[in-house]
């Protein structure tokens, strides 16, 4: 196991205490709820609003819950819709105009989430969305000129991840190297523990983390629960839906921009930009301005937009990327190869929403696995 050196066992009792300590904190707490037909990040008022019992089965294109035949709170992978949606939101207000006597004037103090909100405690993030978060840090707040809502959200924000137990049939973090279990990045991580009594592991990752950890009703870790959250982690890496071969990718996608498998992929690419949307990772924006009728006001939103549409890439003159082919292209070269020029990792943390919300079901890693399998290697004497 990583560090135990200030892990506990905590009840269920314990679980609802730490819920507790963080809303009189004032965080306004945040964790995987059951919302149409999903698990998706809702309010949590107590252990009660989680997903008990309730686990998912997801494939390209596909997705459902499905009864467990036990008592897990997070027994699920991770949820349909990702944390992106909550530290960077889908639709922002930026700034709102009004027509004055003297000119006009601006007001950019109401945009929600700005700093002075609740800040969010955020319960059951996973170790793939942990990582997605990392690089949205990068992205979003570490550069010359920050995205000052998602920078103060982030800041105060405390995160509480549960180590995935039980991934589905699209997840491939093991690949990416960025789970199931948490290394980093988090206030506090739990281990849920099914066997025998319902209990889990707590290890404290900031200072803050271990403050809340003192206050809760705890026991000393035992070494045979240390031993089953191995297995626990052990067993879910055993069952990664997916694998994804790394191995020099950047190179294998430079050096393959003319592949014929781009036409094949573009044949069944819809550009609906679906796994732009659902993926933790992807930033792209676009703006619109909203203005009443009278041209007395004015709203200025920052929306989410996607490397799909063809206007993404419109400039004087016409779109560079006119085709799906181009735009698929652009899309998983960015991810899996140009994404490490430009912020040092790769894109992708391997929480497998893109193939499972597509939906003629296009399979990132079967898309890989294609253009690797037509390279030279020694097998066929160099030649493809
Ligand atoms: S590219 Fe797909 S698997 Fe990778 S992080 Fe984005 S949504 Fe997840
Ligand atoms: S790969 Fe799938 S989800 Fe993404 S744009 Fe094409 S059809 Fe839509």
């Amino acid at each position: 196991m990583a560090d135990t050196r200030s892990a506990v066992t905590l009840d269920l009792r314990g679980l609802q205490v730490l819920l507790d300590v963080l809303g009189r904190m004032g965080f306004t707490v945040l964790g995987p709820v059951v919302r149409d037909g999903a698990v998706v990040p809702g309010r949590l008022g107590s252990v009660e609003d989680l997903p008990r019992g309730v686990g998912d089965v997801q494939e390209p294109g596909s997705y459902r819950l499905r009864q467990r035949d036990d008592e897990a709170l997070f027994g699920y992978a991770a949820d349909a819709v990702s944390w992106k949606s909550v530290l960077f939101p889908s639709r922002e207000l930026v700034w709102e105009g009004r027509r004055t006597e003297e000119g006009f004037e601006v007001d950019a103090g109401k945009r929600p989430g700005r700093l002075g909100d609740q800040p969010y405690a955020i319960l059951g993030i996973r170790s793939c969305d942990l990582h997605a978060l990392a690089i949205h840090d990068r992205v979003l707040r570490d550069r010359t000129y920050a995205d000052e809502p998602y920078t103060a959200r982030r800041k105060d924000a405390f995160l509480v991840t549960v180590d995935c137990s039980d991934p589905s049939g699209t997840c491939f973090c093991v690949s990416m190297g960025t789970g199931p279990r948490a290394e980093s990045g988090y206030d506090l991580a739990l281990t849920e523990l099914l066997d025998g009594r319902h209990t889990f592991v707590a290890r404290a990752g900031t200072e803050r983390g271990a403050v809340v950890l003192d206050r809760l009703p705890s026991q000393p870790v035992e070494p045979p629960e240390v031993r089953e959250a191995d297995e626990v982690t052990a067993r879910a890496r055993r069952r990664m839906g997916r694998t994804m071969d790394t191995t020099d990718i950047r190179t294998l996608l430079y050096d393959n921009a003319e592949h014929t498998r781009w036409d094949d992929v573009a044949s069944r690419c819809l550009s609906c930009g679906n796994c732009t949307m659902v993926c933790p990772t992807c930033f792209c924006t676009s703006t619109e301005d909203h203005t009443s009728l009278s041209g007395d006001e004015t709203e200025h939103w920052r929306i989410w937009d996607s490397c799909f549409n063809t206007d993404f890439s419109f400039m004087h003159g016409g779109a560079v990327r006119s085709s799906p082919k181009s735009r698929y292209r652009q899309w998983m070269t960015h991810k899996l190869a140009s994404w490490i020029d430009q912020f040092g990792t790769s894109g992708c943390v391997g929480c497998g929403r893109c193939l499972t919300w597509c939906p003629v079901g296009i399979d990132i890693t079967e898309e890989v696995a294609a253009i690797r399998a037509d390279q030279p290697s020694p097998e066929n004497d160099g030649r493809r």
